[in-house]
């Protein structure tokens, strides 16, 4: 029997959980397509510039990962993508053909005037070393004012990425007051919103608050940044945040490769999808994760669980599809939340936001092992040595 092509780009939350799923299928040949050859665990990631998680802890090897899942794996860049006439461009020039495609490559992030002079746990995961470095060089002096902040786009609100900003923040402040040198340092959180984490909720910014407050964390809320310095922030009101380090989270915004490609893009370049992650006016052609736009309520965000759930719908559309299943397609509006185990190095905060709920709930000391053993779970279960909990 010729089996139908799937091919998926990227190997992030989004495409390792479709390439799974759609691999238990033996009637399809599915290829993951990924310019790294490791999936990155951004949340477990917060951990490598204080030095209490290695770098190599965080990553799960694609070519093992595709060996234990039954599915071929390129370690490629993609560079150019037609939905049309189902094709796409590696940069080494090959053509691949393909029947279905699903697109996971992930965000872009928007620039800012002097963004060389920052750092990020959000971009490239190597940055998080450097960081670390940078860190270790302050601890040796003894002394130091570090930034951590995160941007907006004012043209989508679900694209800011500011919960790793404040964990970071935290485990930087718990790591310098074990050392007992936690006085000799000012940190401060910037962003250009007047409250960072108001889509939480009104509860949990209170609280937040209150931890800002205990933990003698500065705030610079409520002014864009104009250039960043090697020495410090240049805000729009013209004032200067002093810093021997800055952390920066750009907002998420189009991705590169999607320039070469007859995807539709909204104005910020993300893809434009329905509710059952199909590419809008293209057949079996599908976006799931950070590179879709995502619709819902205004307080949505771009997660790595939302990225998982449109990869399981999107696997399960297709075989409706393909089999002719007298099943209803699976939409991924309603299961639109924000979920995170936000840790603070010493403890942790189980936070939800969904239509119903605002809750913050502080977890002492057990909540930072919980999120380590998540971590744990996630990778052993995502390579097969364990099964799977549903729902997570
Ligand atoms: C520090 C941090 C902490 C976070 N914590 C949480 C959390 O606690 N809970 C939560 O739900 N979410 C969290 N998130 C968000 C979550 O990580 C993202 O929503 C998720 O990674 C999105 O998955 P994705 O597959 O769409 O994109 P990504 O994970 O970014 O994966 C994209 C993949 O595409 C590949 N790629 C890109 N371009 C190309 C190309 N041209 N050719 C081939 N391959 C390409 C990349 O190498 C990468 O493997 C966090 C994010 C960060 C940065």
């Amino acid at each position: 029997m010729l089996r139908k092509h799937i091919v998926i780009l990227g190997g992030g939350f989004a495409g390792v959980e479709a390439a799974i799923n759609l691999a238990k299928e033996r009637y399809f040949k599915v290829t993951l397509i990924s310019n790294r050859p490791y999936m990155y665990i951004y949340p477990t990631s917060i951990w490598v510039p204080t030095g209490e998680s290695k770098f190599s802890s965080n990553l799960i090897p694609l070519k093992k990962l595709a060996e234990r899942r039954n599915f071929n794996f390129l370690e490629e860049e993609v560079s150019e993508f037609f939905g049309t006439e189902k094709y796409l461009i590696l940069s080494n020039g090959e053509k691949i053909d393909f029947d279905y495609g699903i697109v996971a490559i992930g965000a872009g992030k928007l620039k800012t005037k002097g963004s060389e002079n920052t750092l990020s746990i959000c971009s490239e995961p190597e940055e998080a070393l450097d960081i670390q470095k940078r860190l270790e060089l302050l601890i040796a002096k003894g002394s130091g004012k570090i930034a951590v902040g995160f941007g907006t786009n004012p043209k989508d609100k679900s694209a800011v990425r500011g919960g790793p900003g404040f964990e970071l923040l935290f485990n930087i402040h718990n790591n310098l007051k074990r050392l007992g040198i936690r006085d000799s340092f000012e940190l401060t959180l910037f962003s250009p919103n007047p409250v960072p984490g108001a889509r939480m909720g009104k509860k949990p910014v209170a609280i937040m608050e209150k931890m800002f407050k205990s933990m003698n964390l500065k705030q610079r809320y409520g002014k864009r940044v104009k250039e960043f310095l090697e020495d410090g922030i240049i805000f729009d009101d013209d004032s200067k945040l002093d810093s021997d380090l800055i952390i920066y989270i750009p907002a998420n915004g189009g991705h590169k490769n999607l320039l070469k490609s007859d995807l539709p893009l909204d104005d910020s370049g993300f893809v434009k999808i329905n509710e059952f992650c199909e590419v809008q006016g293209f057949e079996n052609i599908y976006a799931i994760g950070d590179v879709a736009k995502l619709e819902g309520p205004d307080w949505k965000a771009k997660q790595g669980h939302i990225a998982e759930v449109m990869a399981k719908n999107v696997a399960k559309n297709i075989v409706i599809q393909e089999n002719v299943l007298p099943f209803k397609k699976e939409s991924y509006i309603h299961h639109i939340n924000i979920l995170c185990v936000m840790d603070t190095g010493n403890g942790a905060a189980f936070l939800l936001r969904d239509d119903k709920r605002q809750i913050l709930l502080p977890m002492p000391i057990f909540g930072h092992w919980l999120k380590k053993a998540w971590g744990l779970y996630f990778k052993w279960s995502k390579l097969g040595y364990i099964p799977r909990i549903p729902g997570m």
